[in-house]
């Protein structure tokens, strides 16, 4: 910022109204007598009078309705000359009450004159009225009238000054509150001209331009008004208006305020680049403003210019992914939202593009290699899809593309996404899952349609990577249901509507309660069990998973210890979700729950399921280890339902199979069935795994299991899952 006093050195410049060009500018002296005689004695006493450059101009009035009337004509004038007695023995008093309070005249000096010498008005009515001065008749020579009245002017003209500093800075502070940063530039600038017109009290005609480029010439209109209204946008040079265009260049040039006949133009250096001048025209001439309210105006502008700066390069962080360059989900809804209207009928299209397995993609070969992934997956969308196709980061890894049906498809997608990408210098096939909403399927805004293709997101991904999926109305429906379920979740665990019950695992061999399994209950509110199918797969999407996962971790535990107490030390299986076993603190929430519980950690069993152990996540081999470093043992839930690769399977550390209830419940089909169960069961003691076979409901499969030399079993056989107390109760039966 230039120094400001070097910025407002051109108000000394200004025409001053001493100079010939403001010569018509006159001082109005109003007389209020009833005696003619007196007009002409002052008018010829005081005629050649100048004041600060300024002749007078007299004004006549013979009573005081007649000045009042006058006065409300004409309200610039600066002295007023008036008699006390004329039509009462107080018209003069009378009228000063009137001028004041009446018609508001604040600045106009009132000096009394009385021809009665021994008639004096109120001390306070002189107080109280502002009145300037009072003099008898007599009391008034030539000379004395002409310093009473050079006095007067004087303090009315200072008082004027005063007056337009003060409405100037009320102007100015209203003026920044227009001055909306967020409006960007161009907005602000024609505020400039609107606020600085106002301040100099001329009609808004003018120009602000931006400097560009090193050389002036380069300049910008950012806005303009009044005659100069079409020039918006368009390049200083194109300006046709001679005056105004040389003016705006020289200002911008020698970086300093320039004054014409009847313009202006004022120079602002901005801190970011953004110097910028003002052209302001004026038919009438400009009239000299206070230094300071000038000097206040342009700090203020300063500052909301430098906001303004600041504002927009927020706005472009607020919009852009600095790793890919691309634009971010804020742009994205922009755009889709700037479609809305009209354009976009028909076939639009939003494509949410997830890379599989990212997070597993970052664990095991780190951070750099996972950024390097993102942007040559954003490269190559934005490099081969159409110029017309909207392509955004929205997510961590996950892309949106918003375009015509035609190229935006997850056919046309996959093709694109097909190749190898490069990363860390080698070339890595990825595969995406993808989820899709037409625009035109419901009447949505950007955040709507960003929502709906990341419920199909999430539906491909169920279904498994590389999917992908439309939004339908149903899926909505459904997707919301669940979303109410989560929140009725979160309250429940707060509530202690969740609980654990137990179900006994029993050993073949010996006919002994060798173990039981913690399973999840909730009811709700109004008294109903929610299904488990329902309840954990929301737990898992939202996260939730991993603080009921724990609570039943730690509740299962405590009930251990106090079955243990009554002389049940019972192995206890715990169920895993996959969220909780890739969490990074899951370990410690294992570690914690053991030491808090004193449990002996042979004596846990962590149910993992089959699709977990043998999803390929390279750390969960890893992980299994860990666990067992604690000392806690390993179940493999729902074995025979994945594919799992038995060379994979023979290297987990897993100390028990548990076949599916599926296969359980196959063995009551002779021919079908059987040869599963018998082959887990074959692989379980090749591995030298323990197998146990849940969901046995009747003494046939049992018999079966048996006979097949299967370990552990559980079911409806033996007992339902139960609350602790039963399970105590039916504990004790069981021994009797
Ligand atoms: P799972 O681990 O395979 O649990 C065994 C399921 O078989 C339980 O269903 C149990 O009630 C049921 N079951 C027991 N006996 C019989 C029987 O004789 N016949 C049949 N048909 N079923 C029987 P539940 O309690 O509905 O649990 C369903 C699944 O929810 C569990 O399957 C487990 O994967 C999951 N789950 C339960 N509790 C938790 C938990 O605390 N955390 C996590 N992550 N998952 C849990
Ligand atoms: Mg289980
Ligand atoms: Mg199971």
């Amino acid at each position: 910022m230039h120094n400001d006093d070097d910025q407002l050195a051109f108000l000394d410049d200004m025409p001053s109204p001493d100079s010939g060009s403001a010569a018509e500018a006159c001082w109005y002296l109003l007389i209020v007598d009833d005696d003619e005689d007196v007009h002409h004695a002052t008018e010829f006493a005081l005629g050649d009078l100048r004041v600060l450059g300024r002749p007078l101009e007299f004004l006549h009035a013979f009573s005081a309705e007649e000045a009042i009337a006058l006065l409300e004509r004409q309200r610039d004038v600066a002295v007023i000359l008036l008699d006390v007695v004329m039509e009462h023995e107080d018209a003069g008093l009378k009228a000063v009450e009137r001028i004041r309070n009446e018609l508001g005249l604040d600045a106009v000096r009132i000096i009394l004159r009385t021809g009665q010498p021994g008639y004096a008005p109120e001390l306070d009515a002189i107080a109280n009225y502002d009145i300037n001065d009072y003099k008898t008749k007599t009391e008034l020579t030539r000379g004395k009238l002409f310093t009473t009245v050079t006095a007067a002017i004087r303090s009315f003209e200072q008082i004027q000054r005063l007056e337009a500093s003060r409405s100037g800075l009320e102007l100015i502070i209203d003026g920044s509150s227009h001055f909306n940063a967020e409006q960007g530039l161009p907005s602000f600038a024609a505020a400039v001209i609107v606020q600085l017109s106002d301040l100099l009290g001329i009609p808004p005609e003018g120009m602000v331009c931006v400097r560009t480029g090193g050389d002036a010439t380069d300049g910008i209109v950012l806005a303009a008004a009044g005659r100069y209204g079409e020039m918006t946008n368009q390049p200083l040079a194109a300006v046709t208006e001679q005056t105004a265009r040389q003016m705006l260049e020289c200002c911008l040039q020698e970086r300093r305020n320039q004054c014409g006949e009847r313009s202006l133009a004022l120079y602002f250096a901005g801190r970011h680049g953004s110097n910028f001048a003002v052209f302001i025209e004026s038919t009438a001439a400009i009239r000299q403003i206070d230094r300071h309210l000038l000097n206040v105006f342009r700090t203020n502008i300063a500052i909301c210019g430098e906001n303004i700066g600041l504002v927009e390069r927020l706005r472009k962080a607020a919009y852009v992914d600095t790793l890919t360059c691309l634009p971010n989900r804020a742009a994205q809804i922009e755009a889709i939202d700037e479609l809305v209207d009209g354009a976009r009928s028909g076939n639009y299209v939003l494509a949410l593009i997830d890379i599989d397995q990212f997070s597993e993609t970052i664990d095991a070969f780190g951070y750099r290699f996972g950024d390097q992934q993102l942007q040559a997956v954003g490269g190559r969308l934005h490099a081969m899809l159409p110029d017309d196709v909207h392509v955004a980061r929205v997510g961590s890894d996950v892309f949106g593309a918003f375009g015509r049906s035609e190229v935006v498809n997850p056919v046309s997608l996959r093709n694109i996404l097909l190749e190898p990408f490069d990363s860390e210098g080698g070339l890595h096939i990825i595969s995406f899952s993808i989820g899709l909403v037409c625009a035109d399927a419901v009447d949505a805004d950007g955040a709507d349609l960003l929502r709906n293709a990341a419920i199909a997101l999430k539906r491909a991904k169920v279904a498994g990577p590389g999917n992908d999926a439309y939004y339908t109305a149903e899926v909505g429906v459904l997707t919301r249901q669940r979303i109410h379920m989560l929140h009725d979740l979160r309250s429940a665990l707060d509530n202690r509507d969740l609980f654990v019950v137990y179900q006994p695992q029993i050993d073949l061999a010996s006919g002994a309660v060798v173990g039981i399994e913690a399973l999840l209950r909730w009811r709700t509110a109004a008294g109903e069990f929610v299904p488990l199918d329902q309840l954990i797969p929301v737990a898992e999407q939202s996260g939730l998973i991993v603080a009921v996962g724990s609570w039943v971790l730690r509740t299962a535990l405590v009930a251990q210890g106090e079955l243990a107490a009554h002389g049940y030390p019972l192995r206890i299986a715990v169920n895993v979700s996959p969220v909780q076993f890739r969490q990074p603190g899951f370990l410690d929430v294992v570690r914690d729950a053991i030491a808090e519980s004193a449990i002996d950690p042979g004596l846990l069993e962590l149910e993992i399921t089959e699709s977990v152990a043998l999803s390929g996540w390279v750390q969960t081999v890893e992980r299994m280890h860990a666990i067992k470093a604690l000392g806690a043992l390993i179940a493999i839930d729902d074995f025979g339902t994945g594919f799992s690769s038995l060379s994979y399977l023979a290297r987990l550390p897993a100390d028990c199979l548990k076949i599916d209830r599926s296969f359980v419940h196959a063995l009551d089909d002779q021919h079908s069935g059987t040869p599963i169960a018998a082959m887990v069961i074959q692989l379980g003691k090749q591995l030298g795994m323990r197998v146990l076979a849940e969901g046995v409901e009747d003494c046939e499969q049992l018999q079966t299991l048996v006979d097949l030399g299967c370990h552990e079993a559980q079911g409806m056989v033996y007992a339902p899952p139960m609350a602790q107390q039963d399970l105590l109760v039916w504990l004790g039966n069981r021994e009797r």
